[in-house]
């Protein structure tokens, strides 16, 4: 099998976004949609905490607004919405597992499910990330998201619930 940081399931430390659990949701979404990525790694005081595919925490995201509305969400933190797909079941993340040598080989290393670690290279830099299931890595390169308004319109990020081109209220995500 191949060293950690050539297989399959390592991805450089540069096509994956790290935030703080306490970064605006608006904000976050901003942040994913320049990154082009589809997944993110959440921080809490600088220790990654979860790997959170972005499409879940966009359903979460709109499921939350659908009960408080979207002005109550104004203000809600990326933490505030990664609980909220917690408790509905609805991440399918991975939670974090440490770090872990890039020239490991592979099949040497323990891989419990849902998990990921940080990848360091012999100088314990930090080079990338490497899940535990091809799965998960898959998410990532899934295509940019979509947030639709009542009328269809795409709008890159949820922005504050409103469509960009009409302000009609944003209600859900293309497929
Ligand atoms: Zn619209």
């Amino acid at each position: 099998m191949a060293e950690i940081s050539k297989a399959k399931s390592f991805v450089p430390a540069h096509q994956l976004l790290s935030l703080p659990g306490s970064v605006e949701i608006v904000e976050a979404f901003k942040a994913l949609d320049k990154a082009k990525a589809g997944g993110l790694v959440v921080t809490a005081a600088g220790i990654p905490t979860l790997y959170a595919p972005i499409r879940d925490l966009a359903q979460a995201l709109l499921d939350e607004a659908q009960r408080k509305g979207w002005p109550a969400l104004a203000r809600a933190t990326l933490a505030q919405v990664v609980d909220a797909a917690i408790e509905a079941g609805a991440l399918n993340g991975a939670t974090f597992g440490g770090s872990l040598l890039g020239k490991l080989d592979e099949a040497s290393v323990e891989r419990p499910r849902k998990t990921f670690f940080a990848v360091v290279d012999a100088a314990r830099v930090h080079i990338g990330w490497y899940l535990s299931e091809e799965a998960l890595g898959r998410t990532i390169e899934s295509e940019p998201l979509a947030f639709l308004c009542e009328r269809g319109h795409r709008n890159e990020d949820p922005e504050h619930g409103r469509c960009r081109s009409c302000e009609a209220p944003i209600v859900g995500l293309a497929p």
